[in-house]
């Protein structure tokens, strides 16, 4: 993938999650990886309305050298940590949405209350410990809470969101919304009744298997 097409996507992804009331403001941030190298990142305190590809910023995943004199996103470190840790990811959604950041203040993992959740993401959602933003604690227990899953929750903060190419990354997203929504409202209606959560595990594999022909390195 050229590094011009991946700036190009990750603005106007960038853009989607606005338009979709997943981010406020500036809150929140989107890399895509291009290379086993490099990656690219939406910079740091600009607002997404009118974000330019040109703006994204291109940074090593190895050594945090950046391209350029645009100040990338304060939470690289974030992305760069799971591109190495993760070989089959290619794109990573934070987020400050407005559900999962409500079950994030609980600390509470996600159960497996909804089926397209528990295919797409995985049989729980885990809660990060809380630790100050793009410190090493925090990323460590982003990872280990990813382990297994595409999303996390991160305790007190928001949540993240990984994918193959960045539209599953954005759909984990979406769906991420719609289950923790789904959760907060059924606890309210006299409580969740989960999925069994082997069977959840199983959907998820299957859901990786499925699409991981179609889902060979980036669109
Ligand atoms: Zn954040």
């Amino acid at each position: 993938m050229e590094i011009q097409e991946a700036k190009q996507m990750v603005c106007e992804a960038g853009k989607r999650l606005l338009a979709e009331g997943l981010a406020a403001g500036t809150w929140g941030n989107i890399s895509l990886r291009v290379d086993p190298e490099t990656m690219v990142i939406t910079p740091s305190g600009r607002d997404y309305e009118d974000l330019k590809p040109e703006e994204m910023v291109e940074v090593n995943i190895l050594t945090h050298e950046i391209k350029g004199n645009i100040k990338p996103s304060n939470e690289l470190g974030m992305h760069s940590a799971i591109y190495r840790d993760r070989k089959e990811i290619n794109a990573v959604i934070h987020t400050h949405q407005q559900c999962a950041s409500t079950v994030a203040a609980t600390r509470r993992e996600v159960p497996p209350v909804l089926d397209d959740m528990a295919q797409l993401i995985g049989p729980t959602v885990r809660v990060a410990d809380y630790a100050r933003s793009s410190s090493k604690k925090i990323i460590r227990g982003t990872l280990k809470a990813l382990k297994g899953r595409l999303a996390a929750l991160l305790a007190n903060h928001g949540a993240v969101c990984i994918g193959r190419d960045l539209d599953e990354a954005f759909v984990v997203s979406q769906v991420l919304e719609k289950a923790c929504r789904t959760f907060i409202e059924a606890e309210f209606l006299g409580g969740a009744k989960s999925i069994n959560k082997v069977e959840a595990y199983l959907m998820h594999q299957y859901y990786l298997n499925k699409y991981s022909k179609q889902k060979k390195g980036n669109r």
